[in-house]
């Protein structure tokens, strides 16, 4: 059995000083890819650093839509030149998050839709944050996704309407441990309809940790393997077919080996 965890932030305060730890911890639990993604400059340049350290370590780099307000001409061109490393696999996490509005809305598309250039420039795929902004999102979209290589809806948390909706364009969904919480009824009726060959798993750790484990504060890799046992019962499948089909759907997607 496989599994990669397709998103998360090992560059973040809460976990850069123990990857090593983190990384043993994931791969005895079962966890043994990992994409780090970046969001703001910072970041990025730390996500890269990383991935060049660990083989399986892989990167994506980009401007999350909290940090739209600064991206400057500047911002763009040192992204596009990160996103030509060799470890980089994808543009991201790029979107809109009308739930903080930390920065403005037209800050956040005209960043969104900058990004969805350089990586048709580059033929990655990107990695989309969207919270509470979908029909502004797949707007963007329809009107500059087409060409793209591949686009992943991370931590979904929409319906299964809407789900169909991002299916349909093509699109893969990425789901986090938040589909295992109580509340997050929607999100499970949207993951039953999401085909393996279509779906990846992700922690965004250090953020939300999955059940059972959720009072653990800081969420790690290692504990993605609870979503996955979630979801495989969800789908009535047993874990180890689950676990490989979606690995084989993450690594046809970033193109990893
Ligand atoms: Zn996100
Ligand atoms: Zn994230």
């Amino acid at each position: 059995m496989e599994l990669i965890d397709t998103h998360c932030h090992l560059t973040f305060e809460q976990l850069a000083d123990d990857v090593e730890a983190v990384v043993a911890r994931s791969v005895a639990a079962g966890v043994t890819g990992w994409l780090t993604v970046g969001t703001d400059p910072r970041q990025n340049r730390k996500a890269v650093e990383l991935a060049e350290k660990f083989e399986n370590i892989y990167a994506a780099v980009g401007i999350h839509p909290h940090d739209a307000k600064d991206v400057t001409a500047e911002t763009l061109t040192e992204l596009k030149e990160l996103a030509q490393n060799e470890k980089v696999v994808a543009l991201g996490e790029t979107g809109l998050d009308f739930h903080y509005n930390f920065s403005n809305q037209s800050d956040q598309k005209r960043a969104f839709t900058a990004q969805l250039t350089i990586a048709k420039e580059l033929n990655l795929p990107v990695i989309i944050h969207c919270r509470e902004a979908f029909d502004e999102t797949m707007e963007i979209l329809d009107r500059h996704g087409r060409g793209l290589r591949g686009v992943v809806f991370h931590c979904f948390s929409g319906t299964a309407e809407q789900a169909k909706i991002v299916l349909d364009y093509g699109f893969y969904i990425s789901f986090t441990g938040v589909v295992t919480f109580k509340n997050a009824g929607a999100t499970r009726r949207a993951a039953k309809i999401v085909p393996t060959d279509r779906l990846m798993l992700e922690t965004d750790c250090p953020y939300m940790s999955p059940e059972p484990m959720r009072k653990q504060k800081i969420n790690e890799p290692a504990l993605m393997i609870h979503t996955a046992r979630y979801l495989a019962e969800l789908k009535q499948m047993d874990l180890t077919d689950f676990a490989n089909a979606v690995t084989a759907a993450s690594k046809s997607f970033f193109d990893l080996p």
